[in-house]
């Protein structure tokens, strides 16, 4: 006797989808085209501006169009598999992406909530892994990679709104700090500073921060989006000619030998490059500046020498200078800068002008802070072995 697996093939989720992607799916249920346009709206403003959770909470829709679409959609988010709430109120969330294929068995990704007083950043990933090395970052040691799709980038910001109570009419979390409080946006922010190297993945980032940034729906200002990129020049003018959020560059490093070693990518794309494509950065100016990330190693970036290097290299750039704290991982070959180390660089690129903040690492206690996140199959294999081991107990 043969066993044969039951293949229930899902249905596609709307969730996550463009406009023009919704109006084709309408169109193959047989929709008239004039109507197209019409039920697109009605199904962005339930999906994006109140979170519907389901086709029946559509009210102004159809009883029968509504039955058509429970029957050949739904509304899946990717899901949130593992929760961590830092003692900061920071969240990191394991999340499962739903299968996108037969050969794909769900891949997973790190997406971390980062609450304020008053704003709330969503760090999203834009890969599953990293194809990129840089030598301090756990997500580079991660071997499997894939891009993520629009819907699954965009699927991160819906799923932290419905978890956070961040649509019309619902209630905030008890647990852990959400901002609160009238017209407050639990998240307000989105930084792609989570796994992957965005400008990899550049037209399905592009895509999700349209849908991101839609007036009648989820409506953050592409002000408050910030791409974060290792360097990848060719794409760095695309982002900003065909899109125009805020850009972020990890520079780490003022001579190219050391940021060769760092950011192995700078190989292909000098510092120099680099800087030219920041100068060139359709939309930057002084009231939107670029914001240059600068991971504190000790001993090895953290020189005097090398901030007032640092100052001399942004001459011309509407900069702003983030040095980040380096957030150890296990096995990691780098040690964090001293305080007085990071104080003193700090003071060096302010009294030349800069805003210089320290970013204080958050959520450090559930290895959620930059560049810790690391999804790899083998560390949930490995938890599943201790859950079995204890309910054995
Ligand atoms: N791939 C993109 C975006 C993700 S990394 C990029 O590299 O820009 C987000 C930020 O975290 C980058 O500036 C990265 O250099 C930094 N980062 C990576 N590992 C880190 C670590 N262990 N400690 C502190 N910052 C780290
Ligand atoms: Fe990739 Fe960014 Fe990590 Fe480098 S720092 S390995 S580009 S995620």
């Amino acid at each position: 006797m043969t066993l044969s697996h039951s293949t229930t093939a899902e249905k596609p989720s709307l969730a996550g989808m463009t406009r023009a992607q919704i109006g084709d799916a309408l169109r193959a249920l047989g929709l008239p085209e004039r109507e197209i346009r019409m039920r697109v709206s009605q199904l962005w403003h339930w999906i994006y501006f109140r979170g519907a959770r389901g086709f029946d909470e559509m009210l102004n829709v159809s009883k029968t169009l509504r039955v058509t679409l429970n029957g050949a959609f739904d509304l899946r988010l990717p899901e949130i598999v593992e929760e961590q709430i830092s003692i900061d109120g920071t969240r990191k969330w394991l999340l499962r992406l739903p299968s996108t294929g037969p050969q794909d068995k769900g891949a997973e990704v790190e997406c971390v909530y980062i609450p304020e007083s008053d704003r709330g950043t969503l760090c999203v990933s834009s890969q599953v892994g990293c194809t990129l090395t840089c030598t301090f970052c756990h997500t580079g040691t991660q071997k499997l990679v894939r891009n993520l799709t629009t819907a699954e980038i965009v699927g991160q910001l819906l799923v932290a709104r419905q978890r956070l109570g961040d649509f019309p009419g619902r209630e905030r979390p008890t647990d852990g700090l959400v901002p609160a409080g009238e017209g407050v946006r639990a998240v307000s922010n989105i930084v792609f500073m989570g796994m992957g190297e965005p400008l990899y993945n550049v037209e399905n980032v592009m895509a999700a921060i349209e849908i991101m940034a839609d007036g009648d729906g989820l409506s953050l200002s592409k002000r408050r989006i910030t791409v974060s990129t290792s360097g990848v020049v060719p794409q760095i003018e695309r982002l900003g000619s065909e899109c125009g959020p805020a850009l972020a560059i990890s520079l780490h490093a003022v001579r190219d030998e050391l940021r060769n070693e760092l950011v192995p990518l700078n190989r292909k794309y000098r510092i120099k490059e680099l800087l030219q494509a920041c100068r060139d950065y359709p939309g930057a100016s002084n009231a939107r500046r670029i914001t240059f990330e600068y991971v504190m190693l000790k001993g090895v970036n953290d020189s005097p020498a090398e901030a007032r290097e640092l100052v001399r290299l942004l001459k011309g750039v509407p900069a702003k200078i983030n040095l980040i704290p380096f957030n150890p991982w296990p096995g990691a070959p780098y040690e964090c800068s001293d305080w007085e180390t990071i104080e003193r660089f700090s003071d060096i690129v302010f009294n030349a002008g800069y805003a210089s903040p320290v970013r204080t690492p958050r959520g450090r206690d559930i290895l959620a802070a930059c560049g810790q996140l690391k999804s790899e199959t083998e560390k949930l294999r490995a938890r599943a072995r201790l859950a079995a081991q204890d309910a054995a107990e």
